[in-house]
């Protein structure tokens, strides 16, 4: 058990007056460099149930006790002060793994009821490595949930028991089925390339992602994952993949407009054969934070299983605002403080800098 180091602002370091909630859902979330965010990142809790190669050593890590994790009704209230405060008009449920969280239903059903500043229901998404999605999926989506994006870097069962150290292949394809079937479509897939271990097949990954209608997002290995493992000439990164995704497959870069706020490229795949296996026609999206970084585009803020925001990955700067909540703050105090951790988000992640060196934190603390 433990407490995640960083440097971590409290109430009694910081001044809550240097930035005053007075005007109600108009100040929003800005930061010095003129970025505004409306996408919440919220992280349910650190612990996870697979071990991926690139997010978590083979032995785990150390968790949080979980009278330092937020309750339920602590993370609604935050939720609901970001929507009513701040101009937060999408939130993604994430962790470690969210499904480990009892009250996930419960959670997403409270924040269903929000509305945002335009008085539309909030965009709510879960981000999840599916792992018993296949009992829950239909109970989320009756509680309000719009959007899964679901982890799986492999379309082969020893690949996947590779990079995640646990048989699960099956139960993630049943999660799939049954989030498609409850109405959470297109699912999407997320999954990370490494070379030597899925890069050789990410051709069939496509193909079983189209097959099943699923929109498949390859994400660029990026250095969050445990220490000492990444090196940047060796990721594969999306043009390089793109470019032998073509040998296999016909494909139509989109217009940038078609993005929305998703910092995915998008293409379109033609309807085709890849070896024996038919495929329909379908889209791919490709992540690429390390290669073409978007940090000048980003509208994200983060708030960690124990109640920290945190407005970069790459940051370890981050501003403690379960300590407000439990010595009695009003919401319009904690939105303040909200707002200082926005204004001081940094202006890129740095990983392509000489000197960059990796967070404390990885990703299935943070939230990924
Ligand atoms: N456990 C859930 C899951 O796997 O979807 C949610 C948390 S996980 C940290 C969120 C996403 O982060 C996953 O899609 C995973 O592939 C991605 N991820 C983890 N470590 C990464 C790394 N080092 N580089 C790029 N993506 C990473
Ligand atoms: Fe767990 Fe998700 Fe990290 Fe895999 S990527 S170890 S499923 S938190």
């Amino acid at each position: 058990m433990q407490e995640y180091g960083g440097n971590v602002k409290s109430q009694h370091e910081r001044s809550l007056s240097s930035l005053s909630v007075t005007n109600e859902k108009q100040l929003g979330l800005v930061d010095k460099f003129g970025r505004r965010a409306t996408d919440l990142r919220v992280s349910l809790t650190d612990r996870c149930n697979l071990r991926c190669l690139y997010c978590m050593p083979e032995e785990g890590l150390p968790v949080l006790p979980l009278s330092k994790i937020l309750t339920d009704e602590e993370v609604v209230r935050l939720v609901r002060i970001g929507v009513n405060y701040l101009g937060i008009t999408k939130v993604r449920f994430t962790g470690g793994e969210p499904l480990l969280r009892k009250g996930l239903e419960t959670i997403v059903s409270e924040c269903a009821q929000l509305r945002t500043t335009d008085g539309e229901k909030l965009d709510l998404a879960l981000t999840t490595n599916g792992l018993g999605l296949s009992h829950r999926a239909r109970a989320l989506h009756d509680a309000g949930l719009k959007r899964v994006n679901i982890s799986l870097d492999s379309s082969s069962r020893e690949e996947y028991l590779e990079l995640t150290r646990r048989d699960r292949f099956a139960h993630v394809m049943e999660g799939i089925s049954a989030a498609t079937a409850a109405g959470l479509s297109p699912a999407k897939i997320n999954a990370v390339v490494i070379p030597g271990v899925n890069d050789d097949s990410s051709e069939k990954l496509l193909c079983l992602a189209l097959n099943i209608g699923a929109e498949l997002r390859f994400i660029e290995h990026m250095p969050i994952g445990p220490k000492g493992q990444w090196n940047k000439a060796e990721i594969i990164t999306s043009p390089s993949l793109i470019e032998r995704l073509q040998r296999s497959f016909k494909l139509e870069e989109f217009p940038k407009s078609m993005r929305g706020s998703s910092p995915a490229s998008l293409w379109g795949v033609a309807a085709g054969t890849l070896g024996t296996q038919e495929y329909p026609a379908g889209t791919v999206g490709f992540i690429s934070s390390v290669s073409q970084p978007f940090c000048a585009e980003c509208d994200r803020t983060r708030l960690t299983a124990e109640g920290r925001i945190r407005s970069c990955l790459f940051n370890d700067d981050e501003y403690d605002l379960r300590a407000l909540l439990r010595s009695g703050a009003s919401d319009g105090e904690i939105a303040s403080q909200w707002q200082e951790a926005m204004w001081n988000k940094p202006a890129r992640h740095g990983i392509n800098d000489d000197g960059f060196t990796q967070p404390d934190r990885t990703m299935s603390a943070i939230g990924g």
